[in-house]
């Protein structure tokens, strides 16, 4: 039974994706009360992030230690992430396993985003909260000399709130209400459309058996040459009644595509893709593999943009958006509670207590992960981009001099799993 929404709450999260889920799960570890609400009927199943790092499983598992448990038992550990070009030789062969004396998910976990998001949701209903689907926010002002925000919703309802937590996605209306601009961080324009826009396919499709064995069944194989990334990462299907997740084949695809595709890409506009430039396209050892179902397709287009503050996103290389977007809103729940706790003490001891400079902190050390982050993405997506020519060919060359040494895959898997970007406590 879902009751109805309050008309006032200490803290508001906007947004039920997986950044509003991890930053309910951290209030509700503090027990702080919150009201969290999304626009969606319920939570999101289209095709998104499908690898999950070692920072955000570490990070859940300071607030629940099974929770990862449980993401790990019905996810894909992929040790190593594989780079080939067309002829199907390795470029690079990064090994996750390298960073296993740090941590003990040392791998990237295949799991689809909505997978994660419904485990995410099922510990923020246990914990007794509410997600308040259908809840579009639609204005926001301060009220009681800025002590407090009122938000309105489409639905009619108005809520009170001391804290607004803005996890409302990359096209954020709350970030416009606080006037932060979301810009290119190479530009320093407004983001929006520009040349440097990459366009990709992402599907989930399920292969004919016998599955070719150039396509692993046990990890993520990026393809790269002229035209753009083929990527291929396992997934297991749901269990059929209560049964374990089973690996039969299924897919999730992305595909860098030169020029705009089609809203909903169908098998044959896969396939085609796959017959050019996908594993066995260019070898006459295997052949290609064969989309036997399509089960979810989109497009999207992707550039860098960063917020210029935290307070008051992303391409799919390195696997990096919802793994932030989970450890910004653990650590805003931190920071939430250091700023309540400030404020109390200051009152009771009749001192003025210093508001900004704690979620200051806190925006400084997130944008400065994402800014870390996004440098890291756009190398990694000129890779993908493949391409042809002397450049192209000197950036491989150099990939695949550098993964041979040891300390620099260490190096690389260790950014990759982002666990250096924990706060310092
Ligand atoms: C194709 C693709 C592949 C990706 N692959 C990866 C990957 O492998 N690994 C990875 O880590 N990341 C990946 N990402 C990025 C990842 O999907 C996003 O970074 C992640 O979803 C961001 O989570 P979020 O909670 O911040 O925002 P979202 O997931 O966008 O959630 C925002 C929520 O806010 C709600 N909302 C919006 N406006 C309002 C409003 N006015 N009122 C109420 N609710 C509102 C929306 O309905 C939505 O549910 C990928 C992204 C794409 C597009």
């Amino acid at each position: 039974m879902i009751n109805p929404l309050p008309s006032s709450t200490e803290v508001c999260i906007v947004g039920a994706g997986p950044s509003g889920l991890a930053c309910a799960l951290g209030l509700a570890a503090r027990q702080i009360p919150f009201v969290i609400v999304d626009a969606l009927e319920v939570g999101h199943n289209s095709s998104r992030a499908v690898l999950m790092q070692a920072s955000a499983l570490e990070a859940l598992g300071t607030l629940h230690p099974l929770l990862p448990e449980e993401l790990v038992s019905v996810g894909i550990q992929s040790k190593t992430l594989t780079t080939i070009d067309l002829q199907e030789r390795i470029v690079f062969r990064l090994r996750m396993t390298d960073i296993a004396a740090y941590t003990k998910y040392a791998f990237s976990l295949l799991i689809p985003q909505h997978r994660v998001e419904h485990r995410m949701r099922e510990y923020v209903q246990g914990g007794g909260n509410n997600i308040h689907w259908n809840k579009r926010v639609t204005d926001v002002k301060e009220v009681d000399e800025g002590s407090q925000y009122e938000l309105r919703f489409e639905s009619g309802e108005v809520l009170t709130a001391r804290y607004v937590v803005a996890a409302d996605g990359s096209k954020s209306f709350l970030r416009s209400f606080a006037g932060i601009r979301f810009i290119d961080p190479y530009t320093k324009k407004e983001a929006g459309p520009g040349k440097n826009d990459l366009s990709f396919v992402v599907a989930d499709v399920l292969f004919a058996s016998p599955l070719p064995s150039n396509v692993p069944r046990d990890g993520l194989q990026m393809m790269i040459g002229a035209g753009g990334v083929v990527l291929t990462a396992p997934m297991l299907g749901e269990g059929s009644a209560g049964a374990p997740p089973q690996n039969n084949n299924l897919f999730r695809l992305y595909l860098g595509v030169p020029d705009t595709p089609p809203r909903s890409p169908d098998a044959a506009y896969l396939q085609a893709i796959l017959d050019a430039r996908g594993p066995g396209s260019h070898s006459k050892l295997h052949p290609v593999p064969q989309i036997a179902k399509v089960l979810d397709s989109s497009r999207y287009r992707t550039r860098p943009a960063l917020v210029d503050r935290y307070r008051t996103s992303m391409a799919p290389a390195g696997g990096q958006g919802m793994n932030m977007g989970i450890c910004d809103g653990i650590e805003l729940a931190q920071a939430i509670d250091e700023h309540r706790r400030s404020a109390f003490n200051a009152e009771k001891s009749g001192t003025t207590h210093d508001a900004v400079q704690i979620m200051d902190a806190y925006s400084t050390h997130r944008r400065s992960v994402a800014a870390q982050v996004i440098d890291m993405v756009e190398s990694m997506t000129q890779v993908e981009k493949g391409g042809r020519g002397w450049g192209a060919y000197l950036r491989v060359t150099v990939l695949w001099a550098v993964f041979k040494l040891p300390f620099a895959n260490c190096v690389f898997a260790w950014k990759i799993s982002g666990l250096g970007h924990a706060k310092k406590t």
